[in-house]
């Protein structure tokens, strides 16, 4: 795909954004993470927040999965009206845990690249990360407050740093 695609439901520069996040979960991967990373930006495509994966201890911990940091340092910099009108950009599908970050922290929108579907045939059973089959709009979907959904996009790109990084 290149850069002049058009998606629905998406500005160029929020692609661009997307994409970001994708080179981040390679950084990620490259401090010896797992390739995942995410990014909060406001309605005016500006950075408030970034994190790579830290869900290995002694460091991290399993909950610190990047979407729920980036929302969690959003949601500390922002009013609850400015984090309705920003979007969660994701290398990844929030799991359950960081879709509920999302609903918690109040941030309006997600735009995921990979699927937890596809993220699933990636990493398989894999010991560090089991991936769960439940799409984040199924747990939106049983909240009180509507969080709007694009993805998948730019599947193939968002799968690259995964290849190889999950065979045992
Ligand atoms: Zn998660």
């Amino acid at each position: 795909m290149s850069n002049n695609d058009t998606i629905p439901d998406l500005a160029p520069h929020e692609l661009a954004l997307l994409r970001q996040t994708i080179a981040l979960s390679e950084e990620s991967k490259a401090r010896g993470r797992h390739p995942f990373a995410a990014l909060v930006a406001d309605e005016h495509g500006h950075i408030v927040s970034q994190a790579g994966n830290n869900s290995m201890p002694p460091e991290g911990d399993p909950t610190q999965h990047a979407e729920l940091v980036a929302a969690a340092l959003a949601a500390r910099k922002l009013s609850p009206e400015q984090l309705a009108r920003c979007t969660l950009y994701t290398s990844a599908e929030p799991c359950c845990m960081c879709s509920g970050a999302v609903y918690w922290t109040g941030i309006g929108r997600v735009v995921y690249a990979l699927s937890e579907h596809t993220l699933l045939g990636l990493t398989g059973d894999h010991p560090e990360n089991p991936t769960f089959s439940l799409p984040c709009r199924e747990v939106f979907a049983r909240g009180q407050r509507k969080v709007q959904v694009v993805g998948p996009l730019i599947e193939a790109e968002a799968a690259e740093p995964h290849r190889g990084f999950w065979q045992r």
